[in-house]
């Protein structure tokens, strides 16, 4: 039997990565079999682990690309694996759709975790094409840093100093608001986050 594809997408501080470590804790209490992954670009915490900005964590295996997850899935062939999880998915190249389409065909679920739009409310590809092809999708929300309402569902850069559409950066560079604030604070700004595209 197949195995499923879910996402779990969102701002910043929607709880993402608290979603997928709770998904993770259920595998291990069950002593299921399972790896989790995460992109070598993100050094925010610690290499080695999946960090929740809440704290929780678990060990992870560092990959570099789509490819590079593949090769080390085919080196866990016959540990018979029954869960993938994947952090931070909006890092990795678009080639991780077709690996995590093979994996679900080994009968292997597959969570990924990662941001839906940056900061410029653009859509990650990567992200969108995964959903596409997704079991289940969760969106999360956020609270809006700027009034409060549990209704954040974009990330919002809060300095200017830019470059492109992936930052790694943590609470003094990004928030989360709701719509509303989005357009607030972008119209507050000498230099409109639309305009620097
Ligand atoms: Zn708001």
């Amino acid at each position: 039997m197949a195995g499923k594809l879910t996402l779990i997408v969102g701002p910043m501080y929607s709880g993402k990565t608290s979603a997928l470590l709770s998904l993770v804790e259920i595998y291990a209490l069950g002593k299921k079999n399972y790896v989790v992954f995460k992109p070598e670009i993100d050094r925010r915490y610690s290499s080695e682990y999946v960090v929740s900005h809440s704290g929780m964590k678990t060990s992870a295996l560092v990959v570099g690309s789509s490819e590079s997850l593949h090769a080390r899935m085919r080196e866990l062939d016959g540990e018979k694996v029954q869960a993938v999880f994947v952090d931070e998915v909006h890092f990795l190249d678009e080639g991780i759709v077709d690996v995590a389409k093979g994996i679900i065909d080994q009968g292997i679920d597959v969570f990924c975790v990662g941001l839906d739009m940056s900061y410029r409310q653009k859509p990650f590809v990567v992200t969108a094409k995964l959903m596409a092809v997704a079991d289940e999708i969760v969106k999360k929300r956020a609270v809006c840093h700027n009034c409060g309402e549990y209704n954040a569902v974009l990330s919002y850069r809060t300095t200017n100093d830019i470059e492109g559409d992936i930052d790694v950066g943590g609470m003094e560079k990004y928030v989360a608001v709701c719509r509303d604030c989005y357009k607030i604070l972008s119209s507050k700004k000498t230099v409109h986050p639309q305009q620097a595209d």
